[in-house]
């Protein structure tokens, strides 16, 4: 059983996995598998990968056999385990509980070959609907009190296999990065009785405004934030308030969605060559429903540095792009329809 333990000063909680403790010579960076090799996400794998727990099969078949478009299967190797207590214990100034949680895989495509952005927007859109789903599912654990669903795109990303996927993982605490954004969002409702990400949007979408806006749809914004960490980070909010990415209910505003994000890592591919990538979606905590002061958003965030001793030693990012420059140059690149 993995456990979580909390940092006495800061409060940070870890992930320790007891049962996988690596040795030394364990630490040599995993190669990501390459199309020649065995792939257990591709159609006919099935059974190499645990049971899976949703499915998109448009022509009908049973579980765990060809014909998906998009599968969730449960993690092969979970930081968290899904089974057991959380056993919130001490030890003397310390605290820790049970790895208890989830950790799944949703498999974009049985294509090998394709990456997310390469997929049709009503293809995407399924992609995003399955999150959807499976957030939906999890928030009935009540155990559980946040899912992270977040993209490693490329091995210097933190991709281990190739074939495109998303990951999710179900914590029984709220992360703190989170954490920070609630607390952060809140105190600007408390003094100005507004929600800051609505106020961004509007002040970015402004009439004469614009320089950090990256490319519009109907319900979101893609743009560049003002203090981004790295270069080329860009983020996607509704337009409208939602706390929650599971609000996100109707067709027409999931492909809305899945336009933009497509429109957005098609512009990071052609501006950057493809380059690695993670994303994560932040909402609010299961439990908390629709928060007034909390908007759901994607940060998307390329992999081009490296964070190095500055920022692991202090929190600080170095970001060698401003933001201004990089929505212009995303603005300025022509996408092939
Ligand atoms: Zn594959
Ligand atoms: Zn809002
Ligand atoms: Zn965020």
């Amino acid at each position: 059983m993995p456990e979580l333990r909390k940092d006495p000063v800061v409060g940070r909680w870890v992930i320790i996995s007891t049962e996988r403790s690596r040795r030394p010579t364990n630490f040599e960076p995993a190669p990501v598998v390459k199309s020649t090799g065995f792939c257990p996400f591709c159609p006919g794998n099935e059974d190499k990968t645990p049971p899976e727990v949703y499915a998109l099969r448009p022509g009908g078949g049973p579980p765990n056999g060809p014909g998906w478009r998009v599968r969730v299967v449960p993690n092969k190797f979970p930081a968290l385990q899904i089974e057991g207590t959380l056993d919130r214990r001490g030890e003397g100034l310390y605290d820790k509980m049970n790895g208890v949680g989830a950790h799944e895989v949703v498999i974009e495509t049985p294509d090998h070959a394709v990456d997310l952005a390469d997929l049709p927007v009503a293809h995407v859109a399924e992609v995003l609907e399955a999150y959807r789903a499976r957030v939906v599912d999890l928030s009935r654990d009540r155990r559980l009190r946040y899912v992270l669903i977040f993209k490693n795109h490329g091995a210097n990303a933190g991709a281990t296999l190739e074939h495109t996927h998303t990951q999710l993982i179900a914590t029984p605490i709220i992360p703190r990065i989170l954490q920070e954004e609630l607390d952060g969002s809140r105190r600007y409702f408390e003094l100005k009785e507004r929600c800051v990400f609505c106020d961004i949007v509007a002040q970015e979408t402004a009439a004469g405004n614009g320089r950090r806006v990256v490319a519009t749809s109907e319900r979101f914004v893609a743009l560049a934030p003002f203090a981004p960490r790295f270069p080329f980070e860009t983020w996607i909010l509704p337009r409208r308030h939602d706390a929650a990415y599971q609000m996100v209910a109707d067709e027409g505003e999931l492909l809305d969605l899945a336009r933009l994000l497509k429109d957005v890592l098609m512009r990071l591919n052609l501006a950057l060559d493809r380059p690695p990538y993670n994303f994560v979606i932040h909402t609010s905590p299961v439990s908390d429903g629709d928060l007034e002061y909390y908007h759901w958003h994607i940060e998307i965030m390329p992999k081009l540095t490296r964070v190095a001793g500055f920022e692991i030693g202090s929190g600080f990012y170095i970001n060698p792009t401003p933001p201004e420059d990089a929505a212009q140059f995303l603005r300025g690149i022509t996408l092939e329809v």
